[in-house]
């Protein structure tokens, strides 16, 4: 039946997904650094300046992977702040504590093993949330969005900064070129994985576009949505409020 085939192919995406972040974990930050030329450092930076976080805020750094936003939260929200890193998958999450240690981060992180379609926080909880490269990953991107706009606490702001629609056409030219041809022979040769890299193309590829996604937030009931398009839409920074 339809219903028995999305089922298959829903359990076979999330054991897909577990299976290409398991085998990436380790060299997860040198590839994106590598991928990006670097310039996923400053997608972040932009994601950052637009959160508004202040001393004794509670954010939640969701899909939050080997924590390059909890980082830099964790020093913005202070002593009486809490930043929770919640990812799904186990690797990532050790990657990431064990980093988040080395630099000296202890007192005010929280890690927290989630799936963001139904997340283990009571209602109204979260000044902020973020979703940096993890919804596309997600299965049921509906149900994710509403669990996020639950916990989060009226006059609170989710982020979601994403992989998006190239708004000129030869930079999405490019930009597939490079995605489906460069991307998965570097994965191949950093990680001996060139098809986790190949999936990653592809679920560019097959996340909704700018417009999509802002209409997906408000129907969650968001408010006051808007995005930003960063280097010519290969990004997206979408923003919206709960009120
Ligand atoms: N946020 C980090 C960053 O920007 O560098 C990590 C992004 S990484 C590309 C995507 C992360 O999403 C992975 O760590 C993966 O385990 C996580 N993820 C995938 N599906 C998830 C889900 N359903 N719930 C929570 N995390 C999920």
């Amino acid at each position: 039946t339809h219903f028995g085939f999305t089922q298959v192919a829903e359990m076979e995406k999330e054991a897909l997904v577990a299976g290409v972040f398991h085998s990436v974990a380790a060299k997860y930050d040198l590839m994106n650094d590598l991928m990006s030329f670097g310039i996923h450092r400053l997608w972040k930076r932009f994601a950052i300046d637009c959160a508004g976080v202040r001393p004794g805020h509670k954010v939640l750094d969701l899909a939050g992977g080997t924590g390059d936003l909890t980082a830099r939260f964790s020093r913005m929200v202070g002593d009486k702040g809490e930043v929770v890193l919640a990812d799904i998958n186990d690797s990532m999450l050790k990657v990431g504590r064990d980093k988040l240690r080395n630099l000296g981060l202890v007192n005010n992180i929280r890690y927290v093993q989630a799936n963001a379609e139904a997340l283990p926080f009571p209602d109204n909880h979260f000044d902020l949330i973020t979703i940096s490269f993890g919804l596309r990953n997600v299965t049921h991107k509906d149900a994710a969005l509403a669990s996020m706009f639950r916990v989060l606490k009226p006059g609170g702001r989710l982020l979601v900064l994403e992989f998006s629609k190239p708004t000129q056409p030869l930079m999405s030219k490019v930009y597939d070129l490079y995605s489906f041809n460069v991307l998965p022979r570097i994965g191949q040769l950093v990680t001996q994985d060139g098809d986790s890299y190949k999936y990653l193309a592809e679920s560019i590829r097959m996340h909704p576009d700018q417009e999509t996604l802002k209409s997906m937030m408000e129907n969650v009931g968001f408010e006051e949505v808007s995005y930003y398009n960063l280097t010519q839409g290969v990004v997206a920074l979408h923003r919206g409020y709960k009120f």
